[in-house]
């Protein structure tokens, strides 16, 4: 197959904001690339998206493996696809977080929404992922905003930062738990409670509704101990069961009622500045370092240094000083130290 021609700057932007999946999918493509002339294109695209996007519903969705995040988002998807509601859902690839690997093999992952023609399911790009999420999540979300889907949900698998960096860029972030056996809140990561703007108790049916019920309770009581990050919101804790599409309606209405009072009380317009500028400042460190890694200069000065550091024949604050000093001068921005 030969590959399709590249597209303008004009081409991606009218494709994007006409709502055409197949531009859709190129332009997430592009702005998950990593080569420079495809960032320079991608950031010029961003440029154009933005002043199109802000209105959507950004929803984060965690919770282990095996909790019914796919079943759940599915189904959510459907109902709300349902309701006249366009749905992007930026999801995790199972299967690249194991091989590292191919997108095969996750086929029945959300099949229903897959081919429904009112929703975008995205997996994450192979490789570059930690818990579904990349450094790219955010641009991604932009360009689906931008082409007309007014909910985005976010699911990422507990890995490492994930979860705050999913956090970091919704307005609503949901966290799926499953009633265990015995201690309740054993194995919960410490911290998801802080994150979360509500919890659900996952396979909330048959001979476990009961036990749910009982989970649902003793999340009620460590919510408790926690700070609400909102002085207008109380994170509730539901049940209720993907499967039987049970409790999926009022979890939807509490992310509504939630995003109303945030925007009433001025908390939505702070809390998405306030992750403009982390944004813009991960952007800034991110991208300062892969410059000095990729400054020819810079690799003969660390290929000198680190064997000297590692047989302490170096300090390392000195190597470090060699390194950035390298860096500055092939830069031509001396003095900025
Ligand atoms: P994920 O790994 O979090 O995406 O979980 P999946 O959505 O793949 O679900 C894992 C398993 O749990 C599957 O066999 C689902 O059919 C099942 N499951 C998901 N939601 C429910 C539910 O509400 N009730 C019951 N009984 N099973 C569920």
């Amino acid at each position: 197959m030969t590959p399709a021609p590249p597209l303008t700057l004009d081409q991606y932007a009218e494709g994007v904001l006409g709502g055409d999946r197949a531009v859709l999918g190129r332009a997430i493509t592009l702005v998950e690339s990593g080569r420079v002339d495809h960032r320079k294109l991608a950031a010029a695209l961003l440029e154009r998206l933005l002043p199109h996007t802000g209105a959507a519903r950004r929803v984060g969705i965690t919770g282990v493996p095996g909790v019914g995040k796919s079943t759940f988002i599915d189904q959510l998807g459907v109902n709300l696809t349902a309701a006249g509601h366009r749905v992007a859902v930026l999801a995790v690839d199972p299967t690249s977080r194991r091989t590292g690997g191919s997108i095969l093999g996750d086929k029945t992952r959300m099949e229903r929404l897959a081919n429904d023609p009112n929703a975008f399911v995205r997996p994450s790009p192979a490789g570059a992922t930690l818990g579904g999420v990349t450094r790219t999540s955010r641009e991604v979300m932009v360009v689906c905003e931008a082409a007309g889907y007014d909910v985005v949900l976010v699911e990422t698998v507990g890995v490492g930062q994930s979860e705050t960096m999913v956090a970091e860029m919704v307005d609503f972030f949901l966290v799926l738990m499953l009633a265990g056996a015995g201690d309740e809140l054993q194995g919960i990561k410490k911290g998801i409670l802080e994150l979360a703007d509500a919890v659900a108790v996952n396979k909330a049916d048959g001979d476990n509704a009961e036990r749910a019920l009982r989970a649902a309770s003793d999340y009620r009581h460590a919510l408790r101990l926690t700070t609400p990050a909102s002085a207008v919101w109380e994170p509730p804790v539901m049940t209720c069961s993907a499967l039987a599409n049970e409790g999926l309606v009022e979890i939807w209405e509490q992310i509504q009622l939630h995003h109303a009072r945030m925007d009433a009380s001025g908390e939505l317009a702070v809390k998405r500045s306030g992750q403009q500028l982390r944004w813009m400042w991960s952007m800034v460190e991110e991208n300062l370092l892969a410059d000095l890694h990729a400054d020819p200069r810079v690799r003969v000065a660390i290929a000198e240094v680190e064997p000297e550091v590692r047989a302490g024949r170096l300090p390392a604050p000195l190597a470090a000083e060699r390194i950035l000093g390298t860096y500055r001068s092939a830069d031509g921005v001396e003095g900025c130290s």
